[in-house]
């Protein structure tokens, strides 16, 4: 059985990062999506729905957002269906309503294999490791709050995020 490639996942968001020269947060992963040719709008979708990515044969990729979510969840249903478009094959994926109330790194550990890559990716290309610990080394604490502003994510995000890097114990 295929495992999440966490070093694909890790070479994949770098690449990208550097190639738009992106260096210090916030990450800009609607610009990112455009730049690669990727369309990006907003639309009503069912309940279950956040967002979703469809390539088009003979047409170009679009990204619909759910029509009505805050800066924050667009952003990181943006990343999330970026991760789809780097890493999957296919022509749609989706990001399910319930990822955006993820509550802790294990917690969707049911989740088939593209679907945890897809999120991995998302954190990753929102909250890149480099740059975490760029700015963690530079402070004495841990601001998660203060963190969250810096790479314009939500603080649960974040949160997750630093203990899984092993900064938060
Ligand atoms: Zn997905």
């Amino acid at each position: 059985m295929r495992t999440v490639r966490k070093q694909k996942i890790h070479r994949t968001c770098r690449s990208l990062l550097s190639k738009y020269g992106y260096e210090k947060p916030p990450v800009d992963v609607k610009k990112i999506a455009k730049d690669e040719g990727i369309k990006v709008g907003s639309a009503p979708l069912p309940e279950r729905l956040a967002g979703f990515i469809h390539r088009r044969v003979d047409e170009s990729t679009v990204i619909v957002v759910k029509e009505g979510l805050g800066a924050y969840d667009q952003r990181w249903v943006i990343a999330h269906e970026l991760g789809h478009y780097f890493l999957h094959g296919g022509e749609y994926h989706i990001t399910p309503n319930k990822f955006l109330k993820r509550q802790t790194e294990n917690s969707f550990s049911g989740l088939n294999l593209e679907e945890v890559e897809a999120n991995q990716f998302a954190d990753e290309l929102l909250m890149p490791e480099n740059m975490i610990h760029d700015l963690v080394m530079a402070r004495e604490n841990i601001e998660v709050g203060r963190l969250a502003n810096i790479f314009d994510v939500n603080q649960e995000r974040m949160a997750i995020r630093l203990g899984a890097l092993g900064y938060l114990l």
